[in-house]
């Protein structure tokens, strides 16, 4: 029964349904539109929604995943397919180093052997790795097959499986090969997180913490109210978290899909966050752990900007704190803001930047300067020495601005 179907905004926008554990987000974007289902056991629906996405079509599914995901879940994939009907299943190993092009081509080849042709549907069954080179072969692979993300990490629920943005790494920088390619659906399906390491849970709930800064307030009250709860796993509390990051993500891909302007903003914490995953050599911290860190920093810039106050810096420094620890490294502030002039964000020499406003608010800027930067990365790698120092889980910032 559909008891709340409402449109966020009065411009073309995203609609969504909530019934009861159960919410379905409708992305209408340029050049798609998809469902977003987020609930509880929808694994089990599987097959059904790989026939609403075959649209009555013949076709042959083909699951794309890695093997520690698959021992722990196939057979509730399996239990949704009619015996002649299982998915072949692909598999490629877990990491983000194994997200280049040359996983693409494996995975192609091995299409190719199974005697894949344009009726295949790829369901990508993974993480963000998964879901990010899934849609980029889908895309590509006899110039184009559809597929569905069931995304399988908490980062790639609230983030990576929504928008269409896919492909791989290169030497030089992450994702900087690919294409926009959206899925016909995603199934967000919550008991998924059950198996998902807590460290993981934790530095993918930074995405959701990144929602709430740049654009909803209640999603960010929740965070803050619930925190306990939340990372204990509650299933109920975790679906509002994550169907509420998606309404952010999805009410922005749907006003700006290709990234001409308003999709920048989730980006927030990123210039510095990518920034640091390059400089720790991408294995000391998980992407959502440098995005804490980036997005401290970004709060450095605004305070020092008055773009928010002391106590809004305290209040959101405090959440990112609160859905940490996050690791420690070390970089120099000179060299963090180095490495952002490859970030892909920086155009003809221009960097857009995401300033903090308020909380739940954000504007894109695009005169910040490196010595602005290097001061707020300056300011950010202070707070790391003295918060690990006064024991990270006791202490905060406080209104001041500084750490306790
Ligand atoms: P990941 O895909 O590497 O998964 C993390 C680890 O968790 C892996 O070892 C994986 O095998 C394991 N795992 C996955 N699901 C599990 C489960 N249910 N139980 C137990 N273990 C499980 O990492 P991620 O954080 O999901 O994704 C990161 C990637 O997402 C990066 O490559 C990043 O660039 C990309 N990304 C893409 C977008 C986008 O818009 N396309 C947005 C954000 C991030
Ligand atoms: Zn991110």
């Amino acid at each position: 029964m559909i008891t709340e179907i409402r449109s966020l905004h009065e411009e073309r926008e995203i609609e969504y349904e909530s019934v009861e554990n159960f919410t379905k987000i409708a992305l209408t974007a340029d050049s798609a539109s998809y469902e977003i289902s987020v609930g509880t056991g929808l694994l089990s629906g599987l097959h059904v929604a790989l026939e609403c996405a075959a649209g009555g079509r013949k076709y042959r599914p083909f699951l794309v995943t890695s093997s520690n995901i698959w021992e722990l879940w196939a057979e509730r994939v399996r239990a949704s397919f009619p015996e002649a009907g299982h998915p072949k299943v692909l598999f490629l190993p877990a990491g983000e180093k194994y997200k280049r092009i040359n996983a693409v081509e494996a995975l192609a080849e091995q299409l190719a052997e199974a005697g894949a042709d344009r009726d295949a549907l790829l369901v990508a069954f993974g993480g963000g790795v998964i879901g990010d080179i899934t849609g980029f072969l889908a895309g590509i692979y006899m110039r184009g097959v559809p597929y569905i993300q069931v995304p399988t990490t908490l980062l790639a629920q609230v983030d990576s499986s929504v928008g269409g943005k896919t492909g791989v790494n290169l030497a030089a920088g992450k994702n900087l090969v690919g294409i926009f390619n959206h899925p016909k659906a995603v199934l967000v399906d919550l008991e998924l997180l059950s198996t998902l390491p807590e460290h993981e849970l934790r530095a993918g709930l930074q995405e959701s913490v990144k929602a709430g800064i740049i654009r909803d307030p209640a999603l960010f009250e929740l965070l803050e109210r619930e925190r306990e709860r939340i990372l204990a796993g509650d299933t109920a509390l975790l679906g509002e978290v994550v169907a509420a990051s998606i309404r952010v993500k999805a009410d922005v891909v749907a006003q700006d899909e290709k990234e001409a302007g308003l999709r920048m903003i989730l980006n927030f914490g990123h210039t510095l966050g990518h920034a640091i995953e390059a400089a720790t050599g991408y294995k000391k911290l998980l992407h959502g752990e440098a995005v804490g860190w980036g997005s401290i920093a970004a709060l450095h810039l605004g305070l020092a900007r008055k773009s928010i106050k002391e106590e809004e810096f305290a209040r959101m420094a405090n959440l990112i704190l609160a859905y940490g620890p996050l690791p420690r490294f070390r970089a120099k502030p000179e060299r963090l803001v180095e490495l952002t002039a490859s970030d892909k964000k920086t155009r003809s020499g221009r960097r857009a930047f995401v300033l903090p406003t308020g909380v739940g608010s954000v504007e894109v800027v695009y005169d910040v300067t490196d010595a602005e930067l290097i001061e707020a990365a300056g300011k950010m790698l202070g707070d790391m020495t003295r918060l690990t120092k006064s024991g990270l889980r006791k202490s905060g910032f406080t209104n001041s601005g500084g750490a306790a």
